[in-house]
C-alpha cells in the first residue's frame, strides 16, 4: 500500500488543455501541473458539454475536475448571458459547500466568476444582499437553498450547470426529494454532472433520474482507498481505547490527528478523557454552533489545535492539509465510511496512516470494510504486556468520579446521533 494515489498521465499537462489562459495560470500558482485521473478522464468531456457521471472518491482531484470546465465555459460565456446563477453545485453538508466554494475561488481567481457558498447556520440577510449583487457559481445545501428559493432570493433559472457531489451522503442524509425537487426550479436544458463516492442501484437510479446519456467514469472502483496511505487495525477493549489514543497522541506530539468516533456523545467524551490527561483536542458535531465549527476546522487545519474528534459528517470530504494519521476510535458501522475518514489524510502526495481501534464487538465490521475495499488491513501485534503497560502508562487515575458523575450528566443532555 506505498504506491502513489494519483495516477498522472505523463503525456498531458494542463499547459497542454484547451481552457483559458487565466486558469492555466492560476493552476500553475496552486502547484497543479498534470491533471489527476478523474480529471484526465472527466475535463474534456465537461468542455464538450456531455453530462458526466462519475464514482470518485475526495483525495482524487474529483472538485477539480468539475470546477476547471466549468469556469471555463462560465468565463468565456459571463459576458454575454444574462446575470444570475449559471452554476448550482448541491452538496450535503455546511462544511462540504464551504471547501468546494473556496476551490472554485481559488481555481478561478485571475477570472471574473463569481462564487457563493451558501449554506445554513448563518444570517440569511448577508446571503441575499450577494445573492442580489449577482452570482455565477452557487454551492449550496439543500435546506438553505430551498429556504431561498421560496423568498424569491434565489432564481435558478438561468443554471446550465447542476452539479450534484457527494450524492451517495445526500441520500444517506435524506436529500433525495431534495435533488428531484430542484429540478422544478431550473431548466430542463442544461449540463449535469453527479458524483458520488460509491455506487449502489439507488445511487444508480436517482443517476439516472438526472443525467442524460452521460459519459460514465470510475475511479479504482476495486480498491477505492488511497495508496499513500498505511492502514493498521489494533485490538482494543472499548473501554481502553482512550489509554491507547492518549498513548498515541503523546507519543507522537507534533502530529496532526483526526480521530473519529461513531457520536455526538462520544466525540464529547473523548475530548473530555483526553482533557483529563492534558491533551488539547477539539470535538466537532452536528450539534455544535455552525460558526464555531468552521472556526474548529480553521484553528485545526493552520495546526493551531492538532487533535480533532470528530463524527462522520461533521467531516466527510473535507480537505484539510497534512493531516498526518487518522484514528478510527470507533469502527464506522457503514464500510464507505472507512474509506471517507481514512481519505482525511495522505491527501495529495502526502502519506498518512490510518489506525483503527477494534474491539471485540466490532470485529464484524472490520470484515466488512475488508470485503468492501478487497483488501486485507494489516494487525498489529500487541503483546498482553505492551498493552497492560499502556494502560499503567496513562496520566489518567481514573479515580476523579465527581467529575466523571458531572461529565455524565453533560452528556445525557445530547442526542445520540452526529
Ligand atoms: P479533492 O479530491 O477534490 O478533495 O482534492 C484532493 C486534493 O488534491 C486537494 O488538496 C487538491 O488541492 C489536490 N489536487 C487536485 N488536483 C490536483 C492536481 N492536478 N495536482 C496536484 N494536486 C491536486
Amino acid at each position: 500500500m506505498t504506491k502513489e494515489r494519483f495516477f498522472y498521465f505523463a503525456t498531458m499537462k494542463f499547459s497542454d488543455y484547451n481552457i483559458s489562459d487565466e486558469i492555466k495560470a492560476q493552476l500553475k500558482v496552486l502547484g497543479f501541473n498534470k491533471p489527476t485521473d478523474i480529471q484526465y478522464k472527466a475535463i474534456k468531456h465537461i468542455l464538450n458539454g456531455e453530462d458526466v457521471m462519475a464514482i470518485a472518491q475526495t483525495g482524487t482531484g474529483k472538485t477539480a475536475a468539475f470546477a476547471i470546465p466549468t469556469i471555463n465555459i462560465l468565463q468565456k460565456k459571463g459576458k454575454y448571458v444574462k446575470k444570475g446563477v449559471k452554476c448550482l453545485v448541491m452538496v450535503p453538508t455546511r462544511e462540504l459547500a464551504k471547501q468546494i466554494a473556496s476551490v472554485y475561488r481559488e481555481i478561478g481567481k485571475k477570472t471574473s466568476v463569481k462564487v457563493f457558498g451558501l449554506f445554513g447556520g448563518v444570517e440569511q440577510e448577508q446571503q441575499i444582499a450577494t445573492l442580489n449583487n449577482g452570482v455565477d457559481v452557487v454551492v449550496a445545501t439543500p435546506g438553505r437553498m430551498f429556504d431561498l428559493i421560496s423568498q424569491g432570493a434565489l432564481d435558478l433559472s438561468s443554471v446550465k450547470f447542476l452539479i450534484l457531489d457527494e450524492a451517495d451522503l445526500m441520500l444517506d442524509l435524506g436529500f433525495a426529494k431534495d435533488i428531484t425537487d430542484v429540478m422544478r426550479f431550473i431548466p430542463q436544458k442544461r449540463q449535469t454532472l453527479f458524483f458520488s463516492a460509491t455506487i449502489s442501484k439507488k445511487i444508480k437510479k436517482l443517476a439516472y433520474d438526472v443525467v442524460k446519456n452521460a459519459i460514465r467514469i470510475q475511479i479504482s472502483p476495486k480498491n477505492p482507498v488511497a495508496k499513500t496511505i498505511t492502514h493498521t487495525i489494533i485490538d482494543v477493549e472499548m473501554d481502553d481505547k482512550r489509554f491507547f489514543l492518549e498513548n498515541i497522541i503523546k507519543e507522537n506530539e507534533e502530529s496532526k490527528v483526526i480521530v473519529f468516533v461513531r457520536t455526538k456523545v462520544r466525540a464529547e467524551r473523548v475530548v473530555a478523557a483526553m482533557e483529563r490527561v492534558s491533551i488539547s483536542a477539539e470535538g466537532l458535531h452536528g450539534s455544535i454552533d455552525q460558526k464555531e465549527r468552521f472556526a474548529i476546522l480553521e484553528r485545526f487545519a493552520k495546526g493551531e489545535n492538532k487533535v480533532l474528534i470528530t463524527t462522520d459528517v461533521a467531516c466527510r470530504g473535507i480537505d484539510i492539509p497534512n493531516v498526518d494519521s487518522v484514528v478510527n476510535y470507533d469502527i464506522p458501522e457503514n464500510p464507505e465510511n472507512y474509506v471517507h475518514r481514512c481519505g482525511r489524510t495522505g491527501r495529495g502526495k502526502n502519506r498518512g496512516q490510518a489506525l483503527s481501534f477494534c474491539s471485540s464487538d466490532e470485529k464484524e465490521l472490520v470484515e466488512a470494510i475488508e470485503e468492501y475495499t478487497g483488501d486485507k488491513i494489516d494487525r498489529f501485534d500487541l503483546s498482553k504486556g505492551d498493552y497492560l503497560e499502556i494502560l499503567d502508562g496513562s496520566d489518567d487515575g481514573g479515580n476523579n468520579w465527581k467529575k466523571l458523575i458531572d461529565e455524565e450528566n453533560k452528556f445525557n443532555d445530547l442526542d445520540l446521533e452526529w
